[in-house]
C-alpha cells in the first residue's frame, strides 16, 4: 500500500491556498487515494455551508469540551474563532495510505509536522508580490478597505514566517503551483 501523507498548506489570507489544495485534489483523483479532512469552529456558518460538510459548526463551549476530550488534534485561534482538526479521522486517513490536503493556520500545520512527523509535509504559499496580494484581496470584493489593510499588514507578519515550512512556493498561477504540489507529494512518499 501507498504510504499516506498530510500535506499541510498555510499562506496569507488572499494567497489562494484553498484554490490550490482544490486543483490538488482534482489532479490526484482517481490516480491517489485522496481524502478530506473536515474541520471543527466556533465561527457561524456563511452562505450555503451545512454543518459535517464545509466544517463541523460547534458552539465555544462545545469545541472546548472536545478539546478536554482530547477528540481535537490541533487547533488554533484565527479572527476569534476556534478551528481545529479531528484527531480519529485523520490518524486513520494517514493509516489508510491517503492523501489529506489541508488548508490551516501556520500553527496548525506546524502542529500537525510535530505530531505526524514524516507523515505530514509543510508547505507556505507566496504571494508574487504584496501589490499582487492587494489586487487579489480587492478583487474578492468581500472585504472593507480597513479590513483589507488589516489582512495585508497580518500577512507581512505571516510571510516572515515561511522559513519554518519545508516547502516555499510562489503562487503565480494555481496549475502551475499545484503541479509544484504534485511533484512534492510524490518525492515524500
Ligand atoms: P475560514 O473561516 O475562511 O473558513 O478559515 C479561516 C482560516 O482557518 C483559514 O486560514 C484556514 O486555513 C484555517 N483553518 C481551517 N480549518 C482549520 C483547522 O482545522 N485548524 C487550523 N489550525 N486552522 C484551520
Amino acid at each position: 500500500m501507498d504510504k499516506g501523507l498530510i500535506v499541510a498548506i498555510s499562506g496569507p489570507s488572499g494567497v489562494g491556498k484553498g484554490t490550490v489544495a482544490a486543483a490538488v485534489e482534482a489532479k490526484l483523483a482517481g490516480v491517489r487515494d485522496v481524502a478530506h479532512s473536515i474541520s471543527v469552529t466556533t465561527r457561524p456558518p456563511r452562505g450555503t455551508e451545512q454543518d459535517g460538510v464545509e466544517y463541523y459548526f460547534r458552539t465555544r463551549e462545545e469545541f472546548e469540551d472536545l478539546i478536554d476530550q482530547g477528540q481535537i488534534i490541533e487547533y488554533d485561534e484565527y479572527l476569534g474563532n476556534y478551528y481545529g482538526t479531528p484527531a480519529g479521522p485523520l490518524a486513520k486517513m494517514a493509516e489508510e495510505g491517503k492523501i489529506v490536503l489541508m488548508d490551516i493556520t501556520i500553527e496548525g500545520s506546524l502542529n500537525l509536522k510535530r505530531f505526524f512527523g514524516d507523515d505530514a509535509v509543510t508547505i507556505f504559499i507566496t504571494p508574487p508580490s504584496m501589490e499582487e496580494l492587494r489586487k487579489r484581496l480587492e478583487g474578492r470584493q468581500t472585504d472593507a478597505a480597513d479590513v483589507i489593510a488589516r489582512r495585508l499588514e497580518q500577512a507581512k507578519v505571516e510571510i516572515q514566517r515561511a522559513e519554518e515550512f519545508e516547502y516555499i512556493l510562489e503562487n503565480r498561477d494555481v496549475d502551475e503551483t499545484s503541479d509544484e504540489i504534485l511533484k512534492i507529494i510524490n518525492k515524500e512518499r
